[in-house]
């Protein structure tokens, strides 16, 4: 399995499709996951097929030239990239960083409850995890048509959320992700219908915050 290079590949959810009942069904995970995920998977190995130049680049390289025109290293790598490829490269490799974030980021809704110098930051930079949910389910509200909301840190371990439209990332050289939920349609829709604010509200009981606070402490 290979995540982080071409060909890129799916990566297997961490749990059962029936894991995270009630507040993701598994008909509404299982379309998620295998269908909508996996579709951007493929199309961003279409876009790259033709270029061998390009299948060396890690995701993380080929985002930063799409979005951004640098390299990590911030660089300029916006001449590296052929523009008859790069928005696809732009929204499809876009969708296979966020989906992977985005299943990876959550577990069974069991006893979750923010810890460790995660809590210690949420409190500190936000108030308290209510005033911290409140400006979370504002970010993902308000995200106008399709897109996502993050909750980043900075080089300083600041925290910040963050909206994107469409498969849109963060300037990862910036800001390191911590966890980000899904508000596009097909993210709920199966289950929820139009009602995207109960989907929001049972999400926050699936965030797996042992993975968050590994990010949140992890040294880049
Ligand atoms: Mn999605």
């Amino acid at each position: 399995m290979n995540t982080e290079a071409y060909p890129f590949t799916v990566k297997p959810l961490p749990y059962e499709y029936d894991a995270l009942i009630p507040v993701l069904d598994a008909q509404t995970l299982c379309y998620h996951h295998d269908k909508h995920y996996r579709t951007y998977v493929e199309n961003l190995n279409k876009a790259l097929s033709g270029y061998p130049e390009l299948q060396t680049r890690t995701l993380k390289e080929l985002l930063a030239m799409a979005s951004f025109g640098t390299m990590p290293a911030g660089e300029p790598g916006a001449d590296l990239l052929p523009e008859d490829v790069r928005i696809s490269i732009h929204n499809n490799g876009g969708g296979v960083y966020n989906h992977a974030l985005y299943f990876d980021s959550m577990r069974c809704p069991v006893g979750q409850r923010p810890w460790g110098k995660l809590q210690e930051a949420i409190i500190g930079d936000y108030g308290s995890y209510a005033d911290w949910k409140a400006m979370m389910t504002e970010a993902a509200m308000s995200q106008f048509g399709s897109g996502w909301a993050w909750l980043l840190k900075d080089k300083s371990g600041k925290l910040t959320i963050r909206k994107t439209p469409n498969q849109d990332i963060p300037d990862l050289e910036t800001y390191t992700p911590i966890f980000l939920i899904d508000v596009w349609e097909h993210a709920y829709y199966l289950q929820y219908k139009n009602r995207r604010i109960d989907y929001v509200n049972g999400w926050f009981s699936l965030i797996d915050w042992k993975k968050a606070e590994e990010r949140y402490i992890a040294q880049e």
